[in-house]
């Protein structure tokens, strides 16, 4: 926590704001389309909502096509299948680790020879670095296919100036507890266009008619963040800029002291990207199974974690198509996220160092 939040929950509460309505709501929707130069935001209970919302605005159907990044979080694939669309995986490149412009464009020319355009692009900014999104936007432009950027991880990420979420046709945010600031659960969906805005909060708040009665004709749904924790995240806002300096910090140090081990990869910054670090991630060098590192650092009470499992390798999407030359596997079984909190001590950072360098120095 930055310091704040307590006071803006507590005013709710004093107030008797304690509801999926009230004063921190909006405030907090006016500070994320402050800090992302957004038009529009409405605040929800989850990322995973938002995107599903977003589905929901771009009008897909059951059995529509959705192209989806494969090296990402769970969360970003399963409002396809809410919707009962089909996710088309699509592989990564090396620069960013995010979708590949050359395979979407592959994905969806062989989609299309189907006679199955896709009804839209879900395009993660893993780890808080940002995509290629330029080159991504073309692709989908000449296409005619909407973008739904998944910067659930890189909130505070910034690219060609622009900060990440808010260059597609819609923009999901996460304040889930693992994220770069919190909401403890929580969400928000951005978009420049103040229709999909309007019609974004109308289907999280079940979509009532207007009429002076509970009439719908609309399947809604029970999305709407409380306005307390929007007033955590009023709080959370206020050190947004703090956090990712911090996670950039954080990543600088590892790098600085573990770069001279052999073919050990920290991913960089293309000249484009900002990242918000919000994880430091690191390619162990060949012989060190990340596995074994976890475990040997686990030994220490050190908690890393493997990298997202690539959703073309999940049971759970095995049947679904798939484009690109499998580099998120080769990822995935040489990748560890190190510790990254914004509250890791100095100590802390140091002695995951000494236990890194000792584990991977005897070859
Ligand atoms: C966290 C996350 C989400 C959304 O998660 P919620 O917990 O529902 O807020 C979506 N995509 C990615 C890549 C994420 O990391």
């Amino acid at each position: 926590m930055g310091g704040h939040e307590k006071n803006y929950v507590q005013k709710a509460i004093e107030d008797n704001w304690v509801s999926t309505l009230g004063p921190n709501l909006a405030g907090f929707e006016h500070d994320i389309c402050q800090h992302t130069n957004a038009r529009h935001a409405v605040a929800v209970n989850s990322g995973t909502a938002a995107l599903h919302l977003a589905l929901r605005l771009l009008d897909v159907r059951p059995g529509d096509e959705i192209l989806c990044s494969t090296f990402t979080y769970v969360r970003s694939a399963n409002p396809i299948l809410y919707m009962g669309a089909t996710p088309v995986f699509v592989e990564s490149e090396e620069e960013t680790w995010n979708m590949c412009p050359g395979a979407l464009q592959e994905a969806i020319v062989a989609r299309q020879a189907y006679g199955r355009l896709p009804k839209a692009i879900v395009l993660t900014h893993l780890y808080g670095m940002p995509a290629k999104v330029k080159e991504i936007i073309a692709v989908a432009d000449e296409f005619g296919i909407p973008v739904v950027e998944d910067a659930a991880e890189a909130l505070g990420s910034r690219y060609s100036g622009h900060q990440v979420g808010t260059m597609g046709r819609i923009g999901a945010y996460s304040f889930n507890g693992n994220k770069i600031i919190t909401t403890s659960g929580g969400g928000a969906l951005v978009t420049e266009d103040q229709r999909l805005a309007e019609q974004a909060l109308f289907l999280a708040t079940q979509a009532k008619d207007d009429a002076p009665f509970y009439q719908h004709s609309q399947m809604g749904y029970n999305y709407r963040l409380s306005n307390v924790s929007a007033g955590i995240g009023r709080g959370q806002m206020e050190v947004l800029e703090k956090r990712v300096k911090q996670r950039r910090e954080i990543f600088n140090f590892y790098r600085s002291q573990l770069q001279h081990i052999e073919d050990l990869v920290f991913l960089p910054e293309p000249k484009a990207c900002f990242s918000n670090r919000w994880l430091t991630t690191v390619l162990l060098p060949a012989g060190h199974h990340p596995e074994h590192v976890r475990l040997a650092l686990e030994e220490e009470n050190i908690e890393t974690r493997p990298l997202w499992k690539p959703m073309h390798l999940q049971p759970l999407f095995a049947k679904f198509p798939y484009y690109g030359n499998n580099l998120s596997a080769s990822l995935f079984e040489r990748g560890l996220c190190l510790p990254s909190s914004s509250s890791l001590t100095e100590e802390e950072a140091e002695k995951v160092v000494k236990h890194l360098r000792r584990i991977l120095e005897v070859a």
